[in-house]
């Protein structure tokens, strides 16, 4: 991501979004977005453990808009439209698409409606350009939403923040392929390394720890068996699963080998379509929230469990129910 360019005064054609006493281009917004959340990533990182409350506030602000700024900036990288909110209005669609319309006066970029952190997330999810990204790391938002609103802040929150925010920079910053000690700075480039090193090795251990125990547990349900029947039991005891989100798939264990069920909710219906003589098959595309074995009872709960297992995150798969919306008259 290029750095944005210098600003431009009021009177400029090229004036889009204020910034101080100038403005930077509609086509600088990407990169704008990316500068300002690389500055409140640093400056989280870098005041998450102070000892001063004020700081801390700052810091708990600084988490929030840091992923939600790098988010925008990567809708926006695509396209600043993705960054529209419902309900739609004539002004925000102008601003954001960088159309002009004689008869309608310049929309005020302060006043436009973007989009909420959780909806870009969303967004970035369906375009597969978000990290993973757990229910509990909305602890981020309501860091920030605290800090702002209410000018509290809850010192462990903060510090369990930390590591959402790291996975999500580091995400962005790699997807924009900067160097990790010019993106974070040589004083904070090693933090953040570890932040990041830290959270995937724990993720680890946990699922190791899992599929240890499960192997185990394989184990000990086999020698309970009467061996001439043993396999014909696991196999009648595979594939099923006491989870109910939006959908589920066979997925082979990474424990036991067995049918177990990946099972998530529906990132995007219809994504792709088999034509044959017979008619159409549509495949629809599920992110892998979870992953359950009935065999030996291994239980994968957060997409970074999955991810750990070494097992796919998202799966497309046959639609049987999806009718796509007929064409107008
Ligand atoms: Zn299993």
């Amino acid at each position: 991501m290029k750095t944005p360019s210098r600003g431009y005064g009021e009177g400029s054609e090229h004036a889009g979004w204020p910034f101080g006493d100038s403005f930077r281009s509609h086509d600088d917004l990407a990169a704008h977005l990316h500068q300002v959340g690389q500055r409140h990533a640093r400056r989280a990182l870098k005041l998450y453990t102070s000892t001063d409350q004020f700081e801390m506030l700052d810091a708990a602000f600084s988490v929030g808009s840091a992923v939600e700024l790098l988010a925008k900036s990567l809708l926006a990288s695509v396209s600043p439209t993705l960054l529209l909110s419902e309900p739609l209005d004539v002004g925000s669609i102008l601003k954001f698409s960088g159309a002009k319309a004689p008869g309608f006066g310049r929309p005020d970029a302060v006043t436009v409606k973007s989009i909420d952190a959780g909806k870009c997330i969303d967004r970035l999810k369906q375009l597969k350009m978000s990290p993973p990204w757990l229910a509990t790391d909305k602890a981020v938002f309501w860091l920030r939403n605290g800090s702002a609103h209410m000018g509290v802040v809850d010192q462990n929150t903060l510090r369990s923040a930390m590591r959402p925010m790291v996975r999500f920079a580091e995400f962005v910053r790699e997807h924009y392929d900067h160097p990790s000690d010019r993106w974070w700075g040589p004083e904070l480039d090693e933090l953040a390394r570890g932040i990041a090193q830290a959270e995937a090795t724990q993720w680890d251990e946990i699922v190791q720890a899992k599929i240890a125990a499960a192997k185990l547990r394989l184990k000990e349900l086999q020698q309970s068996l009467p061996a001439f029947s043993t396999e014909t039991i696991l196999k009648s005891m595979s594939g099923r699963s006491h989870t109910s989100v939006e959908h589920d798939e066979d997925q082979d264990c990474p424990a036991c080998g067995y049918t177990g069920k990946a099972i998530g909710v529906i990132l995007e219906y219809g994504v792709d379509a088999d034509h044959y003589d017979g008619g159409v098959t549509y495949y629809s595309r599920m992110g892998v929230t979870h992953f359950e074995c009935s065999v030996c009872n291994l239980e994968l709960t957060d997409e970074l469990e999955v991810s750990a297992a070494g097992l796919p995150t998202e799966i497309d798969y046959v639609d049987e129910d999806y009718e796509p919306a007929p064409w107008p008259e």
